[in-house]
């Protein structure tokens, strides 16, 4: 039997999750961060310590690894694969005030032109003075995957994205060349292509196969919208976890800076999204997660609620209102705090079919199945509210680890 193992460093640990050929998960292992002084030695240590977790039989079994690391989390190593200075994590906005610049010579509306893109953060980093040793730029994934096989300079298309990888052409494009950036940039594969086997020290300390292969990785939410199992054009996953995303895969691409919708390529496909500022940081606000769960219940959801808000914490949203003013809209608030969950819960819902009708409106494949991931999945009756609104089936996601879903990537070339 050959094994997968998938690999995930995400904001809040990393985690490892083994599977079989037919996708049962075996053994799953976590590595939260906690007081991270130095993200280089916690990244290498919570590596290691996944590897030991898994048991010397499983070990022995697994064919395939594959790692998904948060998505424009970037860092400039020497010819040796040591990193020269701190990486630059996914939400270091200091590349911003390189946009301008950017603006120039990117085409306009492009996923680069963004504070925390990876264009923008090597820009920053290019003015650093351990910037003379640095050879390579790679992505969190990418060194990795380096420090399990060996070699330097590869990538994925899902995390060189950012980086301004074209990935419709599969090539860095001509405008890219204009920065004349003096370092090499990582040559990039499809997500899941073998890159070459465990490096012989990495097989002779951790007792795997010797041909066990790494593969090229991807991020850590595209890694999750694979764990739940969307495949079709038309078939999307909605994330209710502090903030709202969603993404709808499709046969076109679409693309709308204004509003931060920008898709991926996932095979033939693309997985086309958005995020809005609403979400449950806002019902978190308001309620615990035990009122949560008893208020909700208390709803009487074949009554539509009468209120309509915008629910954010501070103003602006981007998706699906563009509007870096726009007030939250919380009043009036009604005396039971039932009816007022009832109305936030609603008027989210709203805004997540507002969303998937922009995306639809710019081009992508019509809507017809929703999975549901984050901490408003569980959530019975906001199901029942949203089913009204998008009016295509809406059940939660059987799986939304994106471990999982890097360990399907890994399967996806020797499993198929
Ligand atoms: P993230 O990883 O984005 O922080 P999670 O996926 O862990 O978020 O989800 C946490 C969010 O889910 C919280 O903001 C909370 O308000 C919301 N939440 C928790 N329980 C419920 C519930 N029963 N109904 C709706 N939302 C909930």
């Amino acid at each position: 039997m050959t094994l997968y193992l998938g690999i995930d460093f995400g904001t809040s640990g990393a985690r490892a999750v083994v599977i079989d050929d037919e996708a049962r998960i075996l053994s799953q292992m976590r590595h939260p961060w906690a007081n991270v002084t130095d993200w280089v030695i916690c990244w290498k240590e919570a590596l290691w310590s996944l590897l030991e977790g898994i048991s010397l039989e499983l070990r022995r079994e697994i064919g395939a690894i594959a790692i998904n690391g948060t998505s424009s989390t970037i860092l400039l190593t020497d010819a040796a694969g040591q990193p020269v200075d701190a990486p630059l994590l996914y939400n270091d906005q200091r590349g911003s005030r390189f946009i301008k610049d950017l603006s120039r010579i990117a085409p306009p509306n492009h996923t680069v032109l963004s504070a925390t893109s990876s264009l923008a953060k090597l820009l920053w980093m290019q003015q650093l003075p351990t910037f003379s040793q640095a050879r390579y730029l790679l992505h969190q994934a990418d060194w990795l995957a380096f420090l399990l096989h060996g070699k330097l300079g590869i990538s994925d298309y899902h995390n060189a994205l950012k980086l301004g990888y074209d990935v419709e052409k599969l090539q860095y494009p001509e405008w890219l060349e204009k920065l004349h950036i003096p370092i090499l940039l990582p040559h990039v594969l499809a997500p899941g292509t073998p890159i070459g086997e465990l490096s012989p020290e990495i097989v002779a300390k951790f007792g795997f196969r010797d041909d066990c292969l790494v593969c090229a990785g991807t991020t850590d939410s595209i890694a999750a919208f694979l764990a739940s199992g969307a495949k079709l054009p038309g078939e999307a996953v909605t994330s209710l976890g502090s903030t709202l995303v969603l993404k709808l895969l499709s046969r076109t691409r679409v693309e709308d800076a204004r509003y931060g919708i920008y898709s991926h390529r996932l095979g033939d496909l693309w997985l086309t999204g958005g995020a809005s500022n609403t979400g449950g940081a806002v019902l978190k606000k308001f309620f615990t997660d035990e009122e949560l769960l008893s208020l909700s219940r208390e709803i009487d959801v074949s009554k539509p609620s009468e209120l309509d808000y915008y629910p954010l914490l501070k103003e602006g949203d981007r998706f699906p209102i563009n509007d870096p003013h726009l007030p939250p809209k919380l009043e009036p608030r009604p005396e039971h705090p039932r009816d007022f969950l009832h109305g936030l819960l609603e008027s989210m819902a709203r805004i997540e079919a507002r969303g998937y009708q922009l995306l639809q409106h710019l081009g992508a494949d019509q809507l017809t199945y929703v999975y549901t991931a984050g901490g408003g999945a569980a959530n019975y009756n906001w199901t029942a509210m949203r089913n009204k609104y998008l009016k295509v089936p809406v059940v939660s996601s059987e799986n939304t680890e994106a471990a999982f879903g890097t360990a399907l990537l890994a399967m996806q070339e020797l499993g198929a």
